[in-house]
């Protein structure tokens, strides 16, 4: 398959200024209201080559913003990986030594394996564990319109139609490779309260994906009380004020990767919407992989067909 290639419209910007934070682990801030209210927690760089995070970040840094109720706490993740992008060669820095947001049990957490992304993962779980909510701000490698991934959960969902952009909410339950940071702890657990979305903002070097991480973490810190409607504003970009009628798609499954040699037969992008069930989307060392059913989606097909990681998901609109 061809490569496409997309230009690096958006520059790394500097978060050196953000290392020391004030929380005594590097690149992590917390504000204080002087309010009681819940610990919200936003995060970027969870891939270190997801530019638009750092830049939704850097933005609300600079606005000098301060959280109405609880705590507010902002995180660059992978910040090695980080500090290796080069727009030369742009996804080379998506980790050091291995995903860090498949790291996300206490198995793994707590066992004896180490890595760049492990150590930067232990000294960010009891944040993590802290916090009452979650935005994660992701970008995808196709350029196609942005997902707010809400899980399994109905609160999570919930959440996602109260921040209300984007336009597309995924619900699924991520990848055989590893769990998420969303799906840690109370995030996952359908007991708790503790409610996480996770944002795919779009092309990784996009201009528009640094505009709807910015709308999008806005908006979430709005629908959970952290900022007013009159704080935000004056940050929002184009679709801040955007009441879009959101579309859901459930995923029904993973497609991961059994062997060496996987391919796709067409060149899909993402969100394609295949009629026929029985339609043949790819080659896994052989063994062809088709639609199990009739307007099938996928979703975020991947350009790293490594074995144990996930081709594509697959899923359905609710009607
Ligand atoms: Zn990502």
């Amino acid at each position: 398959m061809p490569e496409p290639s997309y230009a690096v419209e958006l520059s790394p910007p500097d978060i050196e200024p953000y290392r020391a934070g004030n929380t005594g682990i590097d690149y992590v801030t917390s504000l204080e209201s002087g309010q009681p209210g819940q610990h919200v927690l936003v995060t970027a760089l969870t891939h270190g080559n997801e530019i638009c995070g750092a830049i939704a970040l850097d933005r609300l840094f600079r606005a000098e913003l301060r959280p109405r109720r609880g705590k507010l706490t902002l995180v660059f993740d992978n910040v090695a990986a980080y500090h290796s992008f080069d727009h030369r060669m742009p996804t080379a820095s998506r980790f050091v030594d291995e995903d860090f947001n498949r790291l996300w049990s206490p198995a793994t957490l707590d066992g004896a394996r180490r890595s760049v992304e492990l150590a930067r993962a232990r000294a960010l779980r009891p944040v993590v564990e802290s916090a009452d909510f979650l935005l994660d701000i992701h970008s995808m490698q196709y350029a196609t319109a942005p997902l707010m991934l809400a899980g399994t959960l109905d609160r999570s969902l919930a959440l996602a139609r109260r921040v209300g952009i984007p336009e597309l909410i995924m619900c699924d339950a991520g990848h055989a490779a590893g769990p998420r940071m969303r799906d840690y702890g109370g995030f996952g657990d359908p007991a708790s309260a503790k409610t996480a979305l996770l944002i795919e903002a779009g092309q990784h070097w996009e201009r528009r994906a640094a505009e709807v991480a910015t709308d999008v973490m806005l908006r979430f810190l709005m629908a959970v009380g952290t900022l007013s409607g009159d704080d935000a504003a004056p940050l929002g970009a184009r679709d801040f004020a955007a009441h879009p009628a959101q579309r859901v798609i459930h995923v029904t499954e993973a497609v991961t990767i059994t062997g060496a040699a996987f391919e796709f037969v067409q060149d899909f992008r993402g969100l394609e919407v295949l009629p026929h069930k029985g339609t043949l989307i790819g080659r896994d060392n052989g063994r062809e992989v088709r639609t199990p059913y009739d307007d099938c989606v996928l979703i975020m097909p991947s350009r790293r067909l490594v074995k144990g990681q996930t081709a594509v998901r697959l899923g359905r609109y609710a009607e």
